[in-house]
């Protein structure tokens, strides 16, 4: 289960972040990968602001774990400075989503091993030397098996359906 679409903005990342916060349930866990700058706290930011958190978000890089009281409660972890695996036990993620709260870990493929075994994988990149960034959801386990074509309807509008069609109203289809 893949969906790649393109912003052109880091206000269509929001915008897309935005679009996804419906579809979340408690104890969901986000992977959110790609390098500095790629995008992934921005991603948040629309995920945050989806779930009716009207704050600011910001990294988390210091604090390693901030929280947000949306609709549902948002866990968002950057583990970038973490150097042991203890380490990211010690943040424990697990209490997170027994809580029910949703969990977005960014640089979440380093500890995709300790999440929850459904997840979804979100791998922002910089395909060119602009403000363009591809955004890749792989989504893993039943949970997301179950709501992949209501995802796929809710990032129709960013041109994440396909087949290949006419261009979404930002993205491609790529
Ligand atoms: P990360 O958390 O992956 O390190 P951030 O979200 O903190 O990345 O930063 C991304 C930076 O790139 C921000 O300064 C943002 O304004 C900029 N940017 C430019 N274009 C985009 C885009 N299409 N999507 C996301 N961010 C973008
Ligand atoms: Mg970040």
């Amino acid at each position: 289960m893949r969906i790649e679409i393109r912003t052109a903005t880091a206000y269509e990342t929001r915008e897309v972040g935005r679009a996804l916060a419906p579809l979340l349930r408690p104890a969901d866990a986000l992977a959110l990968t790609g390098e500095l700058g790629a995008g992934k706290t921005t991603f948040v930011q629309g995920i945050a602001k989806g779930l009716g958190f009207d704050g600011n978000v910001v990294s988390p890089t210091f604090m390693l774990v901030r929280e947000y009281q949306g609709r549902l409660r948002i866990f968002h972890v950057d583990v970038y400075r973490l150097e042991r695996v203890q380490d990211v036990l010690d943040l424990g993620l697990d209490d997170a989503t027994a809580e029910g709260g949703v969990l977005l870990v960014e640089w979440g493929d380093a500890i995709e091993g300790l999440l929850p075994p459904d997840h979804l994988v979100v791998t922002l990149t910089v395909p060119r030397d602009d403000e363009t960034r591809s955004i890749v959801f792989d989504g893993v386990g039943g949970s997301w098996r179950i709501r992949w074509e209501q995802l796929e309807r809710l990032l129709e509008p960013f041109g994440g359906l396909g087949p290949p069609g006419p261009p979404g109203r930002w993205g491609v289809l790529v």
